[in-house]
């Protein structure tokens, strides 16, 4: 009868419910445990000058190694740890990854940047601008090789402190980025507050570039907007020959992408720098 199906349907859902919340609970003490043993590694893509096509910098993109589950990607965890608070820990174990690194090859990442993902979270941190340059300093890495990709994925609660780090950091030589402009919760107030050096356009408005006219204007008018601000702007998820002619006939100065380079290996990217410098 109906309400038999009703009750059925109902104990089903709320099974699955459980099941899930038990699924996510395992999965952060899975992440904090993984946090405390820095068993993250990390990938580098390329970021382009579109009008040289030479490579001016590499994002740095976390990847988790979990022994059952394989590669976790951050569209998994990244959110998951914004939840939980585990962000600031997880923030700290990508600048500690990437630093060294970049300690350690600091010759042949001379003359090309590195792009750093952190969540608008962490810009609440009283102390998160003095802690990423004594962490700089400790590697004795220079804070103009390192650009900030600032992604929100909630409506920042005490923007004064945001903007004080914010203020912080560009004074001590590090870029700002505005990471997946025009999606979630980036403001163009944001442009003001954070006087970025960099403007992300978002992946879905490259993505539809060509079929979609509302993405092409809003595609030219963050260019036209970047280039008024003296900011660079670069495109992401750039996947055609078409959306790359198009970015460029329009003076995107920066543009990243599968159809350019796919996220690498970190050995591999230093491969690609030298190929690069020896002009092949
Ligand atoms: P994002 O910063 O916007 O990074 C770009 C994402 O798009 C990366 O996914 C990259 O692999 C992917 N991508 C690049 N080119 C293409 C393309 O042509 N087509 C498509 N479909 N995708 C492309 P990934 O590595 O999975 O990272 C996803 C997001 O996770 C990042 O978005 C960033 O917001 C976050 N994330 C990654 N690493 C970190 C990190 O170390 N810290 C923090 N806080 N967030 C991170
Ligand atoms: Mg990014
Ligand atoms: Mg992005
Ligand atoms: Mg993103």
């Amino acid at each position: 009868d109906e309400n038999g199906t009703a009750s059925a349907l109902w104990s089903e859902y709320q099974t699955g419910w459980v099941e899930q919340q038990q699924d996510q609970l395992y999965l952060v003490v899975e992440l904090t445990q993984a946090i405390r043993h820095r068993r993250f590694e990390f990938v580098v893509q390329p970021k382009v000058d579109l009008s040289s096509m030479a490579i001016h910098s590499g994002e740095v993109l976390l990847r988790w190694h979990h022994p059952e589950k394989g590669s976790i990607g951050p569209d998994v965890f990244i959110p998951l740890a914004e939840r939980v608070g585990l962000i600031f820990k997880l923030t700290q174990v990508v600048l500690n990854l990437t630093f060294e690194w970049v300690a350690l090859h600091r010759a042949a990442l001379k003359s090309c940047s590195l792009a750093i993902n952190i969540s608008a979270r962490d810009l609440l941190q009283p102390a998160f601008a003095q802690d990423t340059l004594a962490l700089c300093q400790k590697y004795q890495l220079e804070p103009a090789r390192f650009i900030l990709e600032i992604t929100e994925t909630t409506a920042l609660s005490d923007k004064a402190m945001a903007i004080e780090n914010a203020d912080l950091l560009r004074a001590a030589g590090f870029s700002l980025s505005i990471d997946d402009f025009g999606a979630g919760y980036s403001s163009m107030q944001n442009i003001h507050r954070l006087a970025p050096q960099e403007i992300k356009i978002d992946r879905q408005f490259v993505r539809e570039l060509t079929i979609n006219s509302t993405h092409e204007t809003l595609c030219r008018s963050l260019i036209t907007l970047s280039q008024d601000l003296h900011t660079c702007a670069t495109a992401e998820g750039i996947e055609t020959a078409e959306q790359l002619a198009l970015l460029k006939q329009w003076g995107c100065h920066s543009g990243q992408g599968y159809y350019l380079y796919r996220p690498l290996a970190p050995d591999d990217f230093l491969t690609l720098l030298r190929t690069q410098q020896n002009g092949h």
